[in-house]
């Protein structure tokens, strides 16, 4: 064969393959034979990631559990298949699911008449949470959360905190049955222990003499726990940062993460203090806001307001902090995620009344408060790698919300309704009246469906709401909380 016969015929052949290879593209043939393709995309929105950068993006990609892709529309719907299911946000917001760091939903339900703990969960996700801690579980309170988990009935991840006194009441070593960061399944994992230092309805009560402290600390540090301990007066937290720094012994507590709950008295030195050595600041969004007025004529608070709930001032000197609500063991009854961020950012309670000034000298603002119940909360329990931010290798936990937090007026906040919270890629909760989840075939993504294969060209898709300048928008707005 001569020289261009033999080019004549190569040709032939490699326009013969790419036919039949675009042939096969148009039959959807990758489709059907890949499984790396996504089972859900969710787009046409507001995604705030709640990662630096980048902080919006235009769509995402799950498949399974996580999430698998980030980016532009165009990139995103490059990837689907004819499997892939759609959520169209509608300009709707997208965020990663919220993380209560100390409640006790599951524990103390009987407080506020819920019987089961499938009803709490459903009443959560309802809520916009697809993470709580339980920060007092003993030992029957652990064997039913193991026992929900392998019945595939805990829809919400839970960390555990393993008691290990209560007042003045010790309960040994218990706690060493179980290894520390244990899980369970990706629902269920052992957080850490928790010790009680103080009281403070009435006058401060201290549990635990210093060298007490210390050896308790020192044995569950030692252990390889990270232990939380609940100190609300200023006077007991000496206390406990003698003992944490001790157990420490110069080493970072980054490894550790050991973290004081409550925190509701503080001096200047304390922050310092706390900062110096990077102890975790746990504390609630729901409390001390105006709701509690008749509190302020506690002992605790009466001649100490100046020092109460410095939130702000927490944050300001770089400390690592945690969002939580600490439910049922507030004034009000709600507990929903965008109530918990109203009264943190406007400081009015259920009640309606007006905050003090004291209260309102030491305000964060949506972003600060949407961090403390997201990525912040997951650092707590070593899983800032897993969950708490929009970023691909995470976990698919993300709520839909009605509105953009960052935008809408502050006084509105609690408006803003929960429409759709998915835990590992399931939705467990859909809003009434909202369908989201569809089969390919909505609005503009039905356009898409015959364009889902890369090698066919795609036409781009309108975004509305398209706002670039969000965060300038964030900027604009002034929000004000005071928790002291
Ligand atoms: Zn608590």
């Amino acid at each position: 064969m001569k020289r261009r016969e033999l080019l004549v015929v190569t040709s032939f052949v490699l326009a013969l393959l790419l036919a039949s290879l675009l042939y096969l593209a148009s039959q959807g043939f990758w489709n059907s034979t890949t499984d790396s393709s996504p089972d859900i995309i969710i787009h046409n929105g507001q995604i705030l990631t709640m990662e630096q950068s980048p902080a919006q993006v235009e769509a995402i990609a799950l498949q399974g559990e996580y999430i698998v892709a980030v980016g532009s529309e165009s990139d995103i719907l490059t990837m689907a298949s004819a499997n892939t299911q759609f959520i169209d946000l509608e300009g709707r917001t997208l965020l990663p699911g919220f993380n209560d760091a100390h409640s006790h939903h599951i524990g103390d339900r009987s407080y506020v008449n819920q019987s089961s703990s499938e009803e709490v969960i459903e009443s959560l996700l309802s809520l916009g949470w697809t993470s709580i801690s339980e920060l007092f579980v003993n030992q029957e309170r652990l064997d039913g959360l193991i026992s929900l988990d392998q019945q595939d009935n805990l829809r919400i991840r839970v960390n555990a905190y393993l008691p290990l006194s209560w007042q003045f009441e010790r309960f040994g070593d218990w706690y060493l049955t179980y290894q520390p960061g244990q899980e369970y399944s990706s629902k269920l994992r052992i957080g850490g222990v928790k010790i009680f230092m103080d009281s403070w309805y009435t006058n401060p009560l201290h549990y635990f003499s210093q060298a007490e402290l210390n050896s308790l600390v020192q044995q569950a540090h030692d252990d390889g726990f990270q232990i939380a301990i609940h100190s609300v007066v200023d006077n007991s937290t000496d206390i406990v940062l003698n003992a944490l720094e001790s157990a420490l012994d110069g080493q970072s507590n980054q490894q550790y993460r050991h973290r004081i709950e409550h925190l509701v008295l503080l001096r200047n030195d304390q922050i310092q203090r706390i900062a110096d050595l990077g102890i975790l600041a746990s504390f609630q969004l729901t409390w001390i806001n105006s709701d509690w007025m008749e509190a302020v004529s506690w002992p605790v608070l009466q001649n100490y307001s100046h020092l109460a709930g410095r939130w702000r001032d927490i944050l300001d000197a770089g400390i690592p902090s945690l969002g939580s609500t600490d439910y049922p063991w507030i004034f009000g009854t709600e507990r929903s995620v965008m109530s918990v961020i109203s009264s943190a950012v406007t400081r009015v309670g259920e009640l309606g009344l007006t905050p003090s000034d004291w209260m309102l000298n030491q305000t964060i603002n949506v972003e600060q408060a949407l961090r403390l119940l997201t990525i912040d909360a997951a650092y707590g329990t070593f899983q800032e790698n897993v969950k708490g931010s929009i970023k691909v290798g995470k976990f698919a936990d993300l709520v839909i919300l009605s509105d953009n937090p960052l935008t809408v007026p502050e006084n509105t906040l609690a408006e803003i309704e929960v429409l759709m919270t998915m835990v590992g890629g399931i939705v467990e909760y859909t809003a009434p009246g909202h369908q989201f989840l569809s089969a390919g075939c909505v609005g503009a993504i039905s356009q898409t469906t015959e364009k889902t294969n890369p090698l066919i060209k795609m036409e781009m898709i309108d975004t509305p709401n398209k706002n670039e300048e969000w965060r300038t928008g964030l900027d604009a707005i002034t929000f004000i909380w005071s928790y002291s």
